[in-house]
């Protein structure tokens, strides 16, 4: 046998047994955003990668050390690690957000390059929203109030919670990077056990609130914070904010060292996490970006949106909702044996398609005795055989079978068959 090629390091195939799950998690996804009104779009997987620098930002770990990046025709071209980037260029590009509102939604395969390991992949997929052209906490809100439906959806509600801040504006951040640096020059000492965070203390301070270190950590809740530097237009932004969750009843922690690891982000970030997939704990997270649209060459556009990661979803889903009831592969098992029958059985199948589009009906093809017809069957966990043999085609009827139920057998005429088959499937 020749050596079998294998997928690459950190990128996953979805089997046939955990895509139905996958399906119903995208669905309940889809009809979510549908149902505030939001559009999809669909963008390139690969684009320029001068777009990530200048989008996402120098200094984020996806530029500097995440992107799949190749060359070609001389052209540095970038597999997309995360969706908005390419949102805003598109929407720019084609004139979506000039002077109007958008609610767009997106959802598709991500890739970066990062250590393998639970909840983390080399190619992972994000389902995402970006709202353009509001500037109000109403907008904000929206995507909070969306995201909690959706989490009741997916029988998650009470597994994840909500952690909220306001980073400002640029302004903001400069002064406050300046005092976090200056508090931070007094704890070089803990601050060199963590090499990223004494590297970020050049190219991204604001980073360095977001370490996995514990004793830096138990440092940075002694650092100013960001809250209080905060000018009036972010702070009463962030009451009105807090103002619309409180009356909606969305519970919320505020979390004052959370930055998020993009640049384009001011005034409202968030994450959804949970406490049942270990380290790699946010399920969703985004914020406000009303400098990227003008950032990527674009009018100012206001702008705010999240993106969720599909693998942690399902995990947690797993892990905790054990409720779902995932549709059957196959509903009716059409089976036949007996000289010419097979061809009668492949009209009955397709008539049965014809009036019962729902079902999900599947015509054994590959022969042998009814025994062995059976069996597949059952294997396939169909709630009722067909059966069609040289009688039944003589009198015009077939055989239904139930394979799950204690019903009797019974032979109908096959004129009545379908009425037999949508109250048994009512
Ligand atoms: P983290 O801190 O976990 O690296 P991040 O800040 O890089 O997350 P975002 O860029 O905000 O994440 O992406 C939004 C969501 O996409 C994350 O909350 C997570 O659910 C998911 N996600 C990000 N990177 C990965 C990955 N490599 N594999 C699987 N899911 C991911
Ligand atoms: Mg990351």
């Amino acid at each position: 046998m020749a050596k079998a090629i294998q997928a690459i390091r950190g990128m996953n195939d979805c089997s046939p047994s955990e895509t139905p799950l996958w399906q119903w998690v995208e669905q309940q996804i889809k009809d979510t955003f549908t149902s505030y009104g939001y559009t999809e779009i669909r963008s390139p997987i690969i684009e320029s990668t001068n777009l990530f620098k200048r989008g996402v930002g120098e200094a984020t770990d996806i530029v500097e050390k995440e992107m799949f990046t190749m060359v070609r025709d001389e052209e540095s071209l970038t597999l997309r690690p995360e969706g908005t980037a390419g949102c805003v260029r598109a929407a720019i590009e084609h004139g979506w957000v000039y002077n109007q509102e958008q609610r767009l939604w997106y959802i598709g395969p991500m890739f970066r390059y990062e250590r393998p390991q639970k909840g983390r992949y080399r190619q992972f997929h994000q389902a995402g929203v970006e709202i353009f052209g509001i500037q109000n906490a109403e907008a904000d809100a929206e995507l909070i109030l969306l995201t909690a439906r959706l989490w009741e959806k997916l029988g998650i509600r009470d597994k994840v919670t909500l952690q909220l801040n306001s980073i400002g504006g640029l302004e903001v951040r400069k002064k406050y990077r300046e005092a976090l640096v200056a508090f931070l020059q007094d704890h070089l000492d803990v601050l060199k056990q963590d090499p990223d965070s004494e590297r970020r203390l050049v190219t991204n301070p604001l980073r360095i609130l977001d370490t996995k270190n514990q004793a830096l950590q138990a440092v940075l809740d002694g650092a100013p914070k960001l809250y209080d530097f905060l000018d009036e237009e972010s702070r009463t932004h962030f009451d009105r904010l807090c103002t619309i969750l409180d009356n909606m009843g969305i519970s919320y922690e505020i979390n004052p060292k959370l930055v998020r690891g993009l640049d384009y982000y001011n005034k409202t970030v968030f994450e959804w996490v949970t406490t049942a997939l270990g380290a790699q704990g946010t399920v969703c997270a985004g914020g406000r970006y009303d400098g990227l649209v003008e950032q990527l060459g674009g009018h100012a556009t206001p702008g705010v949106g999240f993106a969720m990661g599909l693998e942690r979803l399902v995990l947690l889903i797993q892990e905790v909702n054990t409720n779902i009831t995932l549709p059957r592969a196959v509903d009716i098992y059409v089976i036949s044996a007996g000289d010419g029958v097979a061809e009668k059985a492949f009209g009955l199948a397709e008539k049965l398609r014809s009036a019962l589009p729902q079902l999900r009906i599947m015509q054994h093809t590959s022969g042998g005795n009814f025994k062995k017809q059976f069996k597949r069957a059952d294997k396939l966990g169909a709630k009722i055989a067909l059966v069609l043999g040289e009688t039944e085609v003589a009198a015009n009827t077939v055989v239904i079978k139930d394979l799950l139920g204690e019903a009797e057998q019974v032979t109908v005429s096959q004129n009545d068959i379908i009425q037999q088959l949508t109250s048994r499937f009512a």
